[in-house]
């Protein structure tokens, strides 16, 4: 029987997820098909009991609805704890389970690249919900230090505070945007101005030697930045498919090849 897959979200027109588990499916022999969901902005929760219902086997959730769908699950992966956000959801012996696979897809993609996090020291622009998502991932992988740095210090500063404890092995800090400076082995822009069209200005005195930016399909001034600087650079277009194939693999037991899909 065709398994059921959908995403979630809204809006939702925009979503690659479709195509990717299409051709994963394809690549792997497993029988599914997966569509995209408009939920309206007040019915979430009845949407996602209405697609299992009818027979849904597993739901990515995204744009806005990854906090609610924290707070529907009856049991969280600890990485969707500490996330506090969800953005895979499935059945599973009448109770709904849910885990955030967002930051193994941003390690796979950079250790894809070949770029090393073992004993990392890393800089994070800004502390929105990708950021607190990524946090524990990066540090399973070995980072040694994370600076978190964002427009509203306050909020960087209660990320540290909330995930300090689950990552005990990596030094976590917090500082303003405007105060950026240092070395890192790799600096990630996790805020929204690419989306925006907003720039970001990355002072002389910040030395960095590898770029991520997780936006993707975007003109970005971080990423004109690291270019100019000479720097190796990628964007977010295989975290994206990281976090599809961490979701693919959950509900079907079988895992594909990242690099068979950048
Ligand atoms: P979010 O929760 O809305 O957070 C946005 C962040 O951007 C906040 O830290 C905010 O700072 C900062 N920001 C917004 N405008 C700014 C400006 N003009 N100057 C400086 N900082 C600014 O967003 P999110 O969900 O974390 O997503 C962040 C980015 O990651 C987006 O580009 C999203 O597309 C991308 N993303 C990609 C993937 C992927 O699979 N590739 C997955 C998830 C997210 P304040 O706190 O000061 O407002």
């Amino acid at each position: 029987m065709t398994k059921q897959f959908a995403v979630i979200g809204n809006p939702i027109e925009q979503s690659r997820s479709p195509e990717l588990h299409h051709a994963f499916a394809a690549k792997t022999g497993v029988d599914l098909n997966y569509q995209k969901i408009l939920a309206p902005l007040d019915a979430f929760e009845t949407t996602v009991q209405d697609f299992f219902a009818h027979n849904g086997a597993g739901m990515n959730v995204t744009v806005p609805f990854k906090e609610q769908a924290f707070a529907l699950c009856d049991q969280l992966t600890e990485r969707a704890k500490i996330a506090k956000a969800v953005n895979t959801l499935w059945m599973q012996d009448g109770k709904l389970f849910g885990d955030n696979t967002d930051g193994q897809g941003l390690v796979a993609a950079i250790q894809a690249l070949g770029w090393t996090l073992e004993q990392s020291r890393i800089l994070i622009l800004g502390a929105g919900g990708a950021t607190r998502g990524v946090i524990y991932p990066l540090a399973q992988a070995g980072a040694k230090q994370i600076v978190i740095a964002n427009r509203t210090v306050a909020r960087a500063e209660q990320l540290v505070e909330d995930l300090k404890n689950s990552v005990p092995q990596t030094a976590l800090s917090a500082i303003a945007l405007e105060q950026l400076t240092g070395e890192f082995d790799l600096i990630i822009n996790a805020t929204s101005v690419s989306l925006t069209g907003d720039a970001l200005q990355l002072p002389e005195s910040l030395v960095f030697h590898h770029a991520y930016e997780m936006a993707y399909g975007k003109k970005s001034s971080f990423l004109d930045q690291a270019h100019a600087r000479g720097v190796p650079t990628s964007d977010g277009f295989g975290m994206l498919v990281g976090q599809a194939i961490e979701a693919f693999s959950i509900w079907n037991g079988v895992k594909p090849e990242l690099k068979d899909f950048l």
